[in-house]
């Protein structure tokens, strides 16, 4: 076995499955599961800690920061205000952006990391899928084609394409769009509804709100969050980060009206390209249980 950084923090059930260090890997020594993989190819050079977000470690501050807090909705489908969606229409259909990395699923939600380039094909990604997708895994095959690509993505993903971006290799990652994230959920969810009699075709939406999990099917199936919290991943245990500090632009449920997502602007390069995005109508929103839930997830860890 490699003695390599991130295998410890593999071994350590630490592994988000971000996808970074498979991307900075020159020789395709690293293929992501639920976890890193790292194969006997490998020369041990450790390129690969260097954009791992676990061993740079989580923010003290989440929120020192945030330059401006919106709420917004788009006109597009989507899981809250369809913000995300609406934005990346936006920068590629006036391109400033070539591509974004975003996650789609197949019909009985497995879901995978999707390269966009296409207006039409943005719709593909849109929704929250509560499993994980390597979404940092496609940055090498999007900066070998692509000059200006967006990334989408949980705050671990967002904290590992934010050190590749550091990295002067990287620097076609044009805008980090984070997602607010309690957890994810392996695949054991899906089997776990499935197991209730939901048809996994059939499930339109997943959400959670006022405590429940909440299944959108032929019929709407509220289940406690306890009920699904084994299934939630083991890294997740560990995570400190609620709303993507690493991100430009983090987005979000909590804080805004049913329909609306919060979003916090964090840095200049973040206000500027929202600034070229069109079609997002914009409210008010509320910091207080943005951080509020950022201190649940510190404490129950
Ligand atoms: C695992 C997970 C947990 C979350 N937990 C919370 C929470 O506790 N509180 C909260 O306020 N918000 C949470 N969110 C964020 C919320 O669900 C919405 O993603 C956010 O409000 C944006 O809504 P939207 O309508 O603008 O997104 P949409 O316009 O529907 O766009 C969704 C975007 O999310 C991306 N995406 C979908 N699934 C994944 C995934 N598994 N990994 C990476 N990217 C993905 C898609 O590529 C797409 O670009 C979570 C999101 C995820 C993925
Ligand atoms: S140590 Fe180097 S060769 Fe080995 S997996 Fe990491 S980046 Fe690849
Ligand atoms: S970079 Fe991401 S996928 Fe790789 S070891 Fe670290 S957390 Fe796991
Ligand atoms: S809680 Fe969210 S951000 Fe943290 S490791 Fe899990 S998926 Fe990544």
């Amino acid at each position: 076995m490699a003695e390599v950084e991130i295998q410890e923090i593999v071994d350590a059930g630490k592994c988000t499955g971000c996808g970074g260090c498979a991307t900075v890997c020159t020789i395709d020594a690293i293929t992501i599961k639920d976890h890193a993989v790292i194969s006997e190819e490998c020369t041990e050079c450790d390129a690969c800690s260097m954009v791992c977000p676990v061993i740079d470690g989580f923010p003290e501050n989440e929120f020192d920061n945030v330059l401006l807090v919106r709420s917004g909705r788009s006109n597009m489908p989507g899981q809250d205000g369809a913000v995300v969606t609406g934005m990346v229409k936006s920068l590629l259909a006036e391109g400033h952006i070539d591509c974004a990395i975003g996650v789609t699923r197949d019909e009985v939600w497995q879901a995978t990391p999707l390269l966009i380039t296409d207006v039409q094909d943005v719709v593909k990604a849109s929704g929250t899928k509560y499993t994980n997708a390597p979404v940092v895994s496609l940055v090498k095959d999007a900066i070998a084609r692509y000059e200006r690509v967006a990334v989408v993505g949980t705050p671990c993903q967002a904290h590992s394409a934010w050190l590749l971006r550091n990295l002067a290799k990287f620097r076609e990652i044009a805008v980090i769009i984070g997602l607010f994230c309690m957890e994810s959920f392996t695949y054991d969810l899906c089997e776990f509804i499935s197991g209730l009699g939901i048809e996994l075709r059939s499930v339109r939406k997943m959400d959670f709100d006022k405590g429940s999990f909440v299944i959108y099917a032929d019929d709407e199936r509220r289940i406690p969050i306890k009920e699904i919290k084994r299934y939630a991943r083991p890294s997740c245990h560990h995570c400190r980060d609620f709303s993507a500090y690493y991100a430009d632009i983090s987005v979000g449920s909590v804080g805004s009206p049913p329909g609306w997502s919060t979003i916090l602007i964090r840095t200049e390069n973040g206000r500027a390209l929202l600034g070229k995005v069109k079609d997002i109508e914009y409210g008010d929103a509320n910091l207080d249980p943005v951080k509020k839930s950022s201190d649940l997830k510190r404490r129950h860890k």
